[in-house]
């Protein structure tokens, strides 16, 4: 019997030159957290990104995100708002400095964090607490979040914004880079990412000042002497130049990658919007999505989860949609201002396959897959 081969989520794609560049590393024995590749990967990303991109490259986007926060002085006894509907890395940085996230829900055109909850949060933790000290908001799956809405509401109170760009590197926003629209922004290059080192991230300053600083902090916070002199705490947050690397070779190919999962979710559409039962999350004007996951919303759990299961008998990857912040048992005890959309999305909501690698027959296995789940109508 012919034996298929595991359809994955997203799954890595290098794209020719990253062998290259890890080579120069060896030739030349760069290896270590800094060198030529890690330079170069900087300003690959910097001329990418555009304006006002002052890019770190780190260890991990999750890295990024608590240095970013130390970098607003985000300390013990600090609120921290953040997008509930996100990956736990968003949030977890928000307790490594002690401080207690307050989770807001999202809107339904983007499913990302509701400016109307955002300042509803914001006026109650000043009555009843204090000014929280920082916004993290998160431009899921690639779809850019409301930028001027939130950034409105963030000057109002003059709270610093965090965006997390995570898995939006190649979305715009009236064309304006996601990672460039706040006052920090960060980017990870996770395995399952747009595009990946392995693992590693990066931290996006709007100035070399900001930047500086996040590399200082990044490599243990070391003072200018000649001895190691410390006058605050350091991280280990630098990538290394042997994965800065593999980072220069996937900006080679940035475009083709936004390109491949933009028609993944074409495909999609096309194939399966003829179905009233499942709908798919539309760019509003202006706003630009990589479509690093292509999800859809179902109209119960009972459709969603049949869908999955179909899938998953063919040996073809899909996930439930984000379970929200305040719903994990970690942060069982954290405020949060929701109104239920992330829980409806979590509850009827998948991602399907969505790699840059997949091939027209994998898109076609997937479809007919999808095609067998009983009464979809
Ligand atoms: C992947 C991801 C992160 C964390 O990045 P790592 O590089 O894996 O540490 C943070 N936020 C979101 C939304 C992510 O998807």
């Amino acid at each position: 019997m012919l034996t298929k081969t595991k359809i994955y989520l997203s799954s890595p794609h290098m794209g020719g030159s990253e062998q290259k560049f890890v080579n120069d590393a060896f030739n030349t024995n760069w290896i270590a957290p800094l060198g030529p590749n890690v330079d170069g990967f900087e300003k690959d990303l910097e001329h990418y990104l555009g304006e006002n991109s002052q890019v770190a490259v780190l260890s991990s986007g999750t890295a990024a995100i608590h240095l970013a926060l130390q970098l607003l002085g985000v300390t013990k006894g600090d609120e921290v708002l953040c997008q509930s509907f996100t990956f736990s890395a968003s949030a977890n940085p928000i307790m490594y400095q002690g401080a207690t996230p307050v989770f807001i829900d999202s809107e339904k055109d983007t499913w990302n964090i509701s400016p109307e909850l955002l300042e509803i949060a914001i006026r109650d933790r000043i009555q009843k607490y204090k000014k929280p000290k920082a916004i993290i908001a998160v431009h899921l799956y690639g779809m850019p979040y409301k930028a001027n809405e939130i950034n409105a509401i963030a000057k109002k109170y003059d709270i610093p914004v965090v965006e997390d760009s995570a898995e939006a590197l190649g979305s715009t926003y009236f064309n304006k880079a996601c990672a460039t629209l706040s006052d920090i922004g960060i980017l990870s290059f996770n395995g399952n990412k747009i595009i990946t080192t392995s693992g590693g991230g990066a931290l996006i300053a709007g100035d070399i000042e900001t930047k500086n600083k996040a590399v200082f902090y990044s490599t243990q916070s070391r003072d200018n002497a000649p001895h190691y002199e410390h006058s605050s705490v350091g991280f280990n947050y630098r990538m290394s130049n042997v994965l800065a690397g593999i980072g220069r070779g996937q900006m080679e190919v940035i475009d083709d990658r936004v390109e491949a999962r933009r028609k993944n979710y074409d495909f999609y559409k096309e194939n399966l919007e003829k179905y009233t039962s499942i709908s798919f999350l539309e760019e509003p004007n202006g706003f630009f999505s990589n479509r690093w996951i292509t999800c859809i919303k179902t109209d119960s759990y009972k459709l969603r989860e049949q869908i999955r299961l179909k899938l998953l008998e063919d040996d073809i990857e899909s996930r439930p949609l984000w379970k929200p912040m305040h719903l994990q048992p970690v942060f069982k005890d954290c405020l949060h201002f929701t109104d239920g959309t992330s829980e409806e999305l979590f509850e009827k909501g998948l991602c399907l396959p969505s790699g840059s690698n997949l091939s027209k027959d994998d898109l076609n296995r997937i479809i007919k897959q999808i095609l067998k789940t009983p009464h979809l109508c």
